[in-house]
This record gives structure tokens, C-alpha cells and sequence, in this order.
């Protein structure tokens, strides 16, 4: 905003406010006014002035809400009954009464005292002028014959104010003053013009007393309960009734508006952000709906308290929310850190302490579109890219395209791939080093792409993640490695299947239904079961975490943190949490051949396990020299390339039985 041209303005409105009020007390005939006021009908209008002030008419339109005086009219009729300075003070006085019960700033007020003094005091004018009464005259009755005048008087009060008024919010908005007042001229003009006729009869009927002017109330009443119906429905219409925030239509209008002001003022932007909540389906299916509700609520209050001042926060579908930013691209990046800093601490949900978390896309006009509909495509491709990046804030760029539309086509076709059974498992044996023995296997998910050919589960698990599909993903994993495992328990092969679980099953209470029921049905023990998880994931979300490992461990399943030493979790925190199994992640198996630090590392960790009483499998073994190292410690499983690769079922038994045959056959010479 340019502060001197505003400063010059309220100057300069201030000034012919004051001068007005001075001119209107100082040259009205007082002792004439006193002596002939029509005491109850002015004090009527009086009151009726300052009501309409206090409490106006609330007008809605796409632009929100926006409230409307119904003084004018009684304004009007007192400055022809009562003369300019009674019809000044009276403005004055509910002008200042509406600044003081709102509690407006005194700069505010004063240029509203002032700009209402101007607008008087140039109807009562033009009204002098056109009805040939003096323009400082006392209290006159006023004939039907005058209310020609008097209406040509109350528009010019009207236009004046609208004007003076339109001046401020152009300087303080930087729109141009037509595009201000092009934007209310309808409703404005239109509805004061119909109060200002009641104003006219006002000023005619009130020498008929009190009671004649009483039956005015009623067309003002009426237009105060329309209105407020009026506004009520279009809030309804623009608005989400769950959080109160505005609606997508909303977000459509706000965009194509700051759009438009951005290019006629050229500045940056704006911006649009996109937010929408991470596996908040998981929330509403395992707590229910009401539950989801409030954290949706709770949420909302706490996005609309992030944002900057005149900023609104928009509620687009189940749990996505949206703001435009006035501003280029700091801006846009400041408010999605705000807004992503909301989710620093739990939600509280009846006894639970939620940790929700959230997703935001960013794209910035006009660099990544230059029209609403554009920049609504790729922020919802740029927090799309947040979401599978795991990102949580993502300015869009040309380049996530591409990889977008492969990603959804690769979804897509996953679902495909589940439904259709076309993934497979392959099985890891793990091998105790110290016999030399395969006590176990992991289970390992494998996708063959009918034209992409065989893409790995680093690839599709994280996509599975975000869209659900983990669930039916894991429940696939799960119903095949436990049925092989009973298949090579049947032909007397006892081991352990170990199965990795994704964080979001860890806060899915049906789990551990689900991994019975499984079990169940294939008729093996849950103590033949390890399911693994990573320290992330279980630090994710720590309260409800544990309700179901505890669960999952009741019933004998044995719970194993893969990839350990990757996360931040300490190893006590870990056995507070009951665990039984330690999974040192590769990134430090394989080097501790070569590497000092690493050796020194691993070899602590599994000292310390081992001494907690947990079981211990490193990961990555790639060479005959770091088994050895690992077997050296005593104690350890291994598991990697060296030991044995993924493999199929059919090679995992071929295996089993060379252990048998070379366990049997010293034996059998023996
Ligand atoms: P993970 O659980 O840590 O599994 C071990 C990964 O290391 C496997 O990769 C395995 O092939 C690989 N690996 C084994 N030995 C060696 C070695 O000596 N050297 C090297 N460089 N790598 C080795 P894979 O099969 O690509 O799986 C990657 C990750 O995908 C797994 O890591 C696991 O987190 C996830 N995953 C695999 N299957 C499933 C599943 O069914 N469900 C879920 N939720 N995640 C799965
Ligand atoms: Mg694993
Ligand atoms: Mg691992």
C-alpha cells in the first residue's frame, strides 16, 4: 500500500468530515430547533438511525458475507425534519457507537465519523437546493411535494459515502477505485435505493406523530430477516457445514479473483496450496466416523489459525483443504510451513493423542499456470508428488508430469496385479551361523509387469502405501507365505517365516484378527511367524503401536525391527516395546569387512541384543569374510546374498533337504 497517498486521503476525508460537523453545530439555529423539533417522531428516527448502524443488514454475495446499514434512511428523514446539525450528530453518534461496540481502531472511526459528516451534509444540500429551503434552516414539515428533492438528496448521500468508502479499500487493497466500486455497485445502489424511499415517507409522515412512523419499522424489519435468510443460504451453499470453511466453489472464486488482481497490479501469484492429510481412511475405519470428524474439525481450526490475516482456509473434499496465498512463491512456501507446522503436535481424541500428519502441493501463477483450473491441476499433481515422495511439501515442477502419469498408470496396474493374483513371493533363507543351518526364510514380494517386466518391491510398496492397496497387499503376502510355510511343515520342515508389515498396519487394530485368522486357516502355530517392522514406523505413532504388537505378541507372534539402525530409535526404547528380534540393516553388515567404525558398531549392537535377550539377524551378508566375522560373535543369524538370495519356494525345499541329507548323514555313519 502506498502510506503516503493514504495518508493524504484520510487527511484530506478527515478534514472535510470535521469541517462539515463544525459547520452543520456552529450555523444551525439552535434556540429555533429546540423550540420546534417534533420531539418523539425525531427521537423515533434517531433511534431507528442508530439501530440501523449497530445492528445492519447482513448482505451475502460469492465474496463472503458483508453487512449494510439501515440508517440512511432515517438520516434522510431527520435532515429534512430536523435540520443538517441534529441529522449530523445523530450520524455521528451511530457512527461512533457501532466503532466502539466492534471496537475498531480510532483511525478507522474517525474517517467513518467523517466520511457519514460529508455524506449528510451534501444531501442536505443538494435537498436545500432543489426543495428552496435554507441549508442551515430549524425543524420543517415536509410536504409531498418535497420528497422529490429529498430522494435526489439521499442519492447523492449514498453515492458520496460509497464513494469516500470505495477510495480507502482501493488505496488499501491497490485495486483500482472502478474495479472496487464495479465490484458492489448492484447490490449496494439497489438496496439503498429502496430504503431511501422508506426514508422519503419517513420524512412526510412524521409530523402525523410516532405512530405513523412506527409502521416504517416494518419494511426494514422484513428486509432484516430476508436478508439474513439470503446470507444463511448462500453460506450454506459456499460452505462446509462440518468445519464452517469455505467450499471448493469457493476456492474456484478466490483463485479467479487474485488471479485476475495479480495481473492487473502485476505482481507474484498467487499461490495455491493444497493440503490433505496422510491415511486419514485409517483413522475413519479403525475409530470411526465421529472420530474422524473431530480430527477433521480439530484440524481445520488449526489450519485457519496458521494462516497469515485475510488469508482463508478452504475445506475441498473429505481431507483435503486448500488456500490461496497472496504472493508469489516465499509466500506460498511460507503459508505450507505454517500450515504443515499445525501437525507438530497430537491431536487429542477422546484418551488418544493422535499424530496426524499431512501432504502439501504448491503451485504459483503464473509460472505453473496463469488460470484457476491449471494451477488446481498441478498443485494436485505437486502434492501427489509429496505423498509418494513422502515429500510433505512439494512445489510443483513440469517434471513430475511424466512421472505422475507413470505412477498412476503403475498403480492402476497394481491394483490390477492384486486382484488378479499376479504377484508372487520369493523366500530368503535365514541361516544360523553358528550350525549353519536354515531356521527361517523372509518373505519377499515380487511383481512381474506384463510390460515392464520385474519391478521390485522398493518400487510399488511405497505406491501400495499410499493408496491402500497395502492392505490387500500384505493380506496377499501373508495368505501365501504361510500357506508354503505349512506346506514345508508338512514334509517336516520346521522354520520360521518371517513377513514384513508396512507402519500403517501397526495402527490397524484388525491386524492381529487378520494374522490369526490367516494362521488359522492354514493350520500353522503363530510362533512360526515374524513380522517385521521398522523402527519408523513403529516410532510413528507410538501409542497405538503398541496396543497391537502387544496384541500380535499375546497370541505368540514374534515382532522383528528390520532395517535397525537406520531409524533414530535407541535400542532401550525398543525393548520397552517388547520385541524379540533385531534386524541390523545392511548398510552396516556389508561394509564391516572393510570398515572399523562399522565393525565396532555392529559388533556392539548385537552384543547388547543378544544380552537383552533378543534374537539377532544381520542383514547383507555378502561375503564369506563377513560371515565369518558374524560367526565369530556367536549367536547370529545371517541372512544376504552370500547366504542365499530370494528364491522360489521349489529351491528354498531343494535346499532344506541338503541340510537334512548332511545332517542325517553323519549320523548315519556314526
Ligand atoms: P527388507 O525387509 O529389508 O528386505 C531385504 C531386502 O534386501 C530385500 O530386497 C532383499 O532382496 C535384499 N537383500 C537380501 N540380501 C541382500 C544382500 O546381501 N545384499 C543386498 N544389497 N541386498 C540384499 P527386496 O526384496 O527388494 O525388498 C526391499 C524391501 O521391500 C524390503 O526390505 C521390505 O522393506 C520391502 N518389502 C518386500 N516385500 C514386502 C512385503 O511383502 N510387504 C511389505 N510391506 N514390504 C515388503
Ligand atoms: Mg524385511
Ligand atoms: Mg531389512
Amino acid at each position: 500500500m502506498p502510506p503516503s497517498r493514504m495518508a493524504a486521503y484520510l487527511a484530506l476525508v478527515g478534514t472535510l468530515g470535521f469541517a462539515s460537523i463544525a459547520l452543520a453545530l456552529i450555523a444551525t439555529p439552535w434556540s429555533t430547533t429546540t423550540a420546534e423539533i417534533l420531539v418523539w417522531p425525531s427521537l423515533f428516527l434517531a433511534v431507528a438511525a442508530i439501530a440501523g448502524e449497530v445492528k445492519p443488514l447482513v448482505v451475502s454475495s460469492r465474496g463472503g458475507v458483508r453487512t449494510l446499514s439501515t440508517s440512511a434512511p432515517f438520516v434522510l428523514a431527520l435532515v429534512a425534519v430536523a435540520g443538517v446539525g441534529v441529522a449530523v450528530l445523530v450520524q455521528a453518534i451511530a457512527s461512533l457507537a457501532d466503532d466502539m461496540l466492534h471496537r475498531r481502531a480510532w483511525k478507522k472511526s474517525l474517517f467513518n465519523t467523517a466520511q457519514y459528516a460529508v455524506s449528510v451534509f451534501t444531501a442536505r444540500a443538494v435537498f436545500a437546493w432543489l426543495a428552496g429551503v435554507p441549508l442551515f434552516g430549524g425543524p420543517a414539515t415536509v410536504e409531498p411535494r418535497d420528497i422529490a428533492p429529498l430522494l435526489a438528496a439521499g442519492l447523492a448521500m449514498i453515492v458520496v459515502n460509497w464513494l469516500l468508502v470505495a477510495g480507502v479499500v482501493s488505496l488499501s487493497t491497490e485495486q483500482s477505485l472502478r474495479s472496487v466500486l464495479r465490484a458492489d455497485v448492484r447490490d449496494f445502489l439497489l438496496t439503498n435505493v429502496v430504503l431511501l424511499s422508506v426514508g422519503g415517507i419517513a420524512a412526510v409522515v412524521a409530523a402525523d406523530g410516532i405512530g405513523a412512523l412506527a409502521l416504517l419499522g416494518a419494511p426494514v424489519i422484513a428486509a432484516h430477516l430476508f436478508a439474513s435468510a439470503v446470507a444463511r443460504h448462500t453460506h450454506d451453499a459456499t460452505h462446509d457445514s462440518l468445519t464452517g470453511l469455505g467450499n471448493r466453489g469457493q476456492v474456484d472464486y478466490e483463485l479467479s479473483r487474485a488471479l485476475e488482481a495479480a495481473r492487473r497490479l502485476k505482481t507474484a501469484g498467487p499461490g495455491l496450496v493444497l493440503l490433505d492429510l496422510d491415511h486419514f481412511k485409517d483413522f475413519n475405519d479403525t475409530l470411526g466416523h465421529p472420530v474422524g470428524d473431530q480430527i477433521l474439525r480439530e484440524v481445520a481450526d488449526r489450519l485457519v489459525d496458521a494462516v497469515p490475516e485475510g488469508t482463508y482456509v478452504h475445506r475441498t473434499g473429505g481431507d483435503e483443504f486448500a488456500v490461496v496465498v497472496n504472493g508469489g512463491l516465499s509466500a506460498s512456501r511460507r503459508v505450507a510451513l505454517d500450515l504443515l507446522s499445525s501437525f507438530d503436535w497430537p491431536v487429542p481424541v477422546e484418551s488418544l493423542e493422535l499424530l496426524v500428519r499431512a501432504s502439501l502441493g504448491v503451485a504459483i501463477a503464473p509460472e505453473h499456470g496463469s488460470d484457476g483450473e491449471t494451477l488446481m491441476k498441478n498443485a494436485d499433481i505437486a502434492l501427489y508428488h509429496a505423498k509418494i515422495e513422502r515429500d510433505m511439501i512439494s512445489i510443483y515442477s513440469p517434471e513430475f508430469d511424466v512421472n505422475t502419469v507413470e505412477r498412476l498408470q503403475l498403480l492402476a496396474d497394481l491394483r490390477t496385479a492384486i486382484e488378479e493374483k499376479a504377484l508372487y513371493v520369493a523366500y530368503q533363507p535365514q541361516v544360523d551361523l553358528d550350525s549353519g543351518r536354515t531356521v527361517g526364510v523372509e518373505a519377499l514380494v515380487r511383481w512381474d509387469h506384463p510390460l515392464r517386466g520385474s519391478i521390485g518391491p522398493d518400487e510399488f510398496i511405497p505406491l501400495a502405501e499410499n493408496s491402500g492397496l497395502i492392505y490387500p497387499l500384505t493380506a496377499f503376502v501373508l495368505d501365501t507365505a504361510l500357506g508354503q510355510l505349512s506346506r514345508w511343515r508338512a514334509s517336516g520342515h520346521d522354520l520360521r517365516m518371517a513377513v514384513n508389515l508396512s507402519a500403517r498396519h501397526l495402527s490397524d487394530p484388525v491386524l492381529p484378527d487378520l494374522v490369526a485368522g490367516t494362521a488359522a486357516i492354514h493350520g500353522v502355530p503363530l510362533s512360526a511367524l515374524v513380522l517385521e517392522v521398522t523402527e519408523t514406523g513403529i516410532l510413528a505413532d507410538a501409542t497405538r503401536t503398541d496396543v497391537v504388537i502387544r496384541a500380535l505378541r499375546e497370541r505368540g507372534v514374534a515382532i522383528s525391527i528390520d532395517d535397525y539402525g537406520t531409524g533414530n530409535a535407541s535400542l532401550g526404547y525398543l525393548q520397552r516395546l517388547e520385541i524379540d528380534e533385531l534386524k541390523i540393516d545392511r548398510s552396516f553388515v556389508s561394509d564391516i569387512g572393510t570398515d572399523g567404525q562399522d565393525l565396532i558398531i555392529v559388533q556392539s549392537t548385537i552384543k547388547l541384543a543378544l544380552a537383552l535377550g533378543l534374537r539377532v539377524v544381520a542383514e547383507g551378508v555378502e561375503d564369506e569374510r563377513t560371515t565369518e566375522t558374524l560367526r565369530e560373535f556367536g549367536g547370529v543369524i545371517g541372512q544376504g546374498y552370500h547366504l542365499g538370495r530370494p528364491v522360489a519356494p521349489k529351491q528354498i525345499e531343494a535346499r532344506l533337504q541338503a541340510e537334512r541329507r548332511a545332517a542325517a548323514g553323519p549320523s548315519e555313519r556314526a
